[in-house]
């Protein structure tokens, strides 16, 4: 019969963590006691040595599930005791006094105000002394509510141990033999949810402090039945700290103490006393319990797990995963989207990205150096000239040419560039971190983030060099082959169309803005005549005076236009100067003279511009793609392994798994089947082992 409870403490354990619910309880003795009624030196008898928080103010303040788990001796050897917590992953606890501290740590770690906590400490203790018991150790249920606590904090206390001395629980009620047991607060709280006293057991501690006859007549329990009976014992420990034998010298003192009584304990056969008939007690007691909880728990495993097996199948068509599975797949969805994404980095696509780039500097280059030069419209009558030859062309403008074309190559293209292409890298990787399923796992996220801008810093600077280098020639001299040339020029007229197609939709959003074309003009002319009175002004005025000069906006007609539209005037005056101009270059550009190729420069450097813009795209695409992307799409996979992977440990996969709800769920779901599943297989072992269960024998 021994295998049973054994077994059964096995199972109680494990449905402990499949859930909380009552449904699948197997019972458990709960211990309760007032203070100093020396609770805490029964269970520390029972077990067999000091173990539990002492000191001033040292109150329970979670419950302690104690499983007790006898280890018999193997091949002759007395095996080692030991203690456990299976929650804090500290390993085998040999020292006891190491369990004290831990125990009194984790109580102190509740804070004051919240009195009590609902998670219990679930503590193991191995030893060939204990018997198999799992006993429960409340938060003083008793001492606490007769203090001066608030309302609620007695109401938290009292639903923590109402919780637990609910059935199918046996309370173990511990009362002192000095203390009357109409006053005791064991057995009235008992007696609360326990009328008939049929599932508690007394136990009288101090029975050395009364006279003998009068504790034989407390334990005969003819004042208060109960039907498991009473217990004395004599449990004082002497509670020096540290000293191992204190169980012994209370053992000892016990077994004195009823030695020498045995006149009145030893002649009543039926009066149970000493700490080794408690355990006793307590085993055939939680053995009878189990035993007739087993069919009533076996029916309630056997629904939960049809439930569980049911929704298995429904809801993930019986497809097992596991936590090392969802990491792989997780990784290698990562390396699968990066590789897909980074078909976007082929070169032409970059090169293309660099020349629309480079097309922008262009035109802040010609804005800068020709259309905002008064002479810019001579430049296109010379193109008109058929008979001018380009060396004849003023020095003027082929200066121009020179300075524009060494803006344009020494602007820090290759920075530029490098860092146009690494920002792209880098919201990739930022889309990647933030989409599914890595919006689940924000710490591998960031890594993700960190480890890419690492490799894009360790590579920039690098990359920017080579590049400007590999343009350095293109500072000096640009050749420019024929078939180059109709292709900048081509494309030098597509892009000063679509400049004046954008000028025209800016001119047409201002002209709706004020009122229409003729307010428009109006305003325009009205802003021409300030700017003309301006000029006279200044011209008649001496620069000292240069303050004194009156506002222009000042005259009586300003008030016709709120200033706001005197500033879409100046702008619609801008564009329609970069409209004229535009369309002079655009001519220039379609002329004849243009069309005739690279010899044509100095007439037309939009054409040659838009050549060297497409020479260095071209170089920097080259060469970006060796020192940054090829670098960059090699390492990235690798630092996804190293990373991310392979330093995760078996803890730490099956967190990162679990930050994934859907995963989370499904692991859950599964765990539970799985759990359910080998209780079953346990309990359906059991019913071939088990014998009729006996009730336990009454004293009385
Ligand atoms: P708890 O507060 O209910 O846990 O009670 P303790 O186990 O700490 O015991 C309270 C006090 O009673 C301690 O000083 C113990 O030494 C003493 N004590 C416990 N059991 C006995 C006993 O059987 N006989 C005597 N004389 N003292 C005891």
């Amino acid at each position: 019969l021994m295998h049973l409870t054994k077994k059964l403490i096995e199972i109680r354990s494990m449905l402990l963590s499949i859930d909380q619910s009552d449904a699948l309880k197997l019972p458990s003795i709960v211990v309760i006691g007032s203070q100093s009624s020396g609770k805490s030196s029964v269970l520390e008898a029972i077990v067999g040595h000091e173990f539990l928080p002492k000191g001033n103010n040292m109150v329970t303040r979670r419950p302690i599930e104690l499983t007790l788990i006898h280890t018999p001796p193997k091949d002759g050897k007395v095996p080692q005791e030991y203690g456990e917590f299976p929650g804090l992953g500290l390993g085998k606890v040999t020292n006891f006094a190491d369990i004290q501290r831990t125990l009194t740590d984790l109580n102190l770690a509740v804070p004051s105000t919240e009195a009590v906590s609902n998670d219990p400490i679930d503590l193991r203790i191995y030893s060939p002394n204990v018997p198999d018991l799992t006993l429960i150790d409340l938060p003083g249920y008793v001492q606490i509510s007769s203090m001066d606590q608030p309302e609620s904090l007695k109401e938290k206390i009292a639903a923590l141990c109402d919780k637990y001395i609910r059935e199918p629980n046996i309370i173990l009620a511990v009362c002192a033999a000095d203390v009357d047991l109409a006053n005791s607060p064991a057995l009235r709280a008992s007696r609360k949810v326990d009328p008939l006293g049929l599932r508690t057991i007394g136990v009288i501690t101090k029975m050395d402090l009364v006279p003998p006859e009068q504790g034989a007549s407390i334990l005969s329990g003819n004042r208060y039945p109960l039907h498991l009976g009473y217990v004395g014992v004599v449990a004082k420990s002497h509670g020096k700290k540290g000293s191992n034998d204190t169980a012994l010298v209370a053992a000892r003192g016990e077994n004195d103490y009823f030695g020498q009584h045995r006149d009145v304990f030893g002649s009543q056969s039926s009066l149970m006393v000493g700490t080794d008939t408690l355990r006793r007690r307590l085993m055939e007691v939680l053995e009878s319990s189990m035993a007739s909880s087993l069919h009533g728990i076996t029916n309630a495993v056997q629904l939960e797990l049809e439930e569980a097996t049911y929704q298995f199948k429904v809801q993930y068509n019986d497809r097992r995963i596991t936590a090392e599975s969802y990491v792989a797949e997780t990784m290698d969805l990562l390396k699968h989207r990066f590789k897909e994404y980074t078909q976007q980095f082929k070169r032409p696509i970059i090169r293309a990205k660099l020349k629309a780039m480079l097309e922008d500097k262009v035109m802040d280059v010609l804005e800068q150096l020709y259309w905002l030069d008064k002479r810019a419209p001579e430049l296109g009558a010379l193109a008109q000239d058929p008979k001018l030859k380009p060396e004849d062309v003023e020095p003027y403008w082929r200066h121009k040419l020179e300075a524009a074309s060494s803006l344009l190559t020494k602007s820090g293209v290759g920075r530029d560039s490098t860092l146009l292409v690494a920002d792209g890298l880098r919201s990739l990787i930022d889309s990647i971190a933030t989409g599914e399923p890595f919006n689940y796992h924000p710490r591998a996220a960031e890594r993700l983030i960190e480890f890419s801008h690492m490799i894009l810093r360790d590579r920039i600077g690098v990359t920017s060099d080579q590049v400007e280098n590999c343009i350095k020639p293109f500072k000096y001299d640009v050749e420019v082959e024929p078939r180059e040339w109709e292709a900048g020029r081509a494309r030098a007229v597509e892009l000063f169309e679509k400049e004046v197609t954008m000028c025209e939709q800016k001119l047409k959003e201002i002209q709706k803005k004020v009122g229409g074309s003729r307010r428009l003009s109006n305003l325009i002319g009205y802003v021409k005549t300030l700017e003309d009175k301006q000029k006279e002004r200044k011209a008649i005025t001496a620069p000292e005076n240069e303050a004194e000069v009156p506002a222009a906006e000042e005259t009586p007609e300003s008030y016709r236009y709120p200033p706001a539209q005197l500033v879409d005037a100046r702008y619609a005056m801008m564009y329609n100067d970069r409209l004229s101009i535009l369309k002079l270059r655009i001519m220039a550009l379609k002329s004849k003279r243009c069309r005739a190729g690279p010899q044509s420069e100095v007439f037309c450097p939009e054409a040659f511009l838009n050549v060297v813009a497409d020479k260095l795209a071209y170089t920097s695409a080259m060469f970006i793609n060796i020192e940054l992307l090829d670098q960059f799409f090699y390492q990235f996979p690798r630092e996804i392994d190293s990373r991310l992977l392979y330093d995760l440990d078996r803890k730490e996969i099956i967190e990162f798994a679990r930050e994934n709800p859907i995963v989370r769920r499904h692991l859950d779901l599964q765990e539970r089947k799985d759990k359910l599943e080998e209780v079953m297989k346990q309990l359906n072992s059991l019913s071939t082992l088990r014998a009729d269960p006996q009730p336990a024998p009454r004293r009385h």
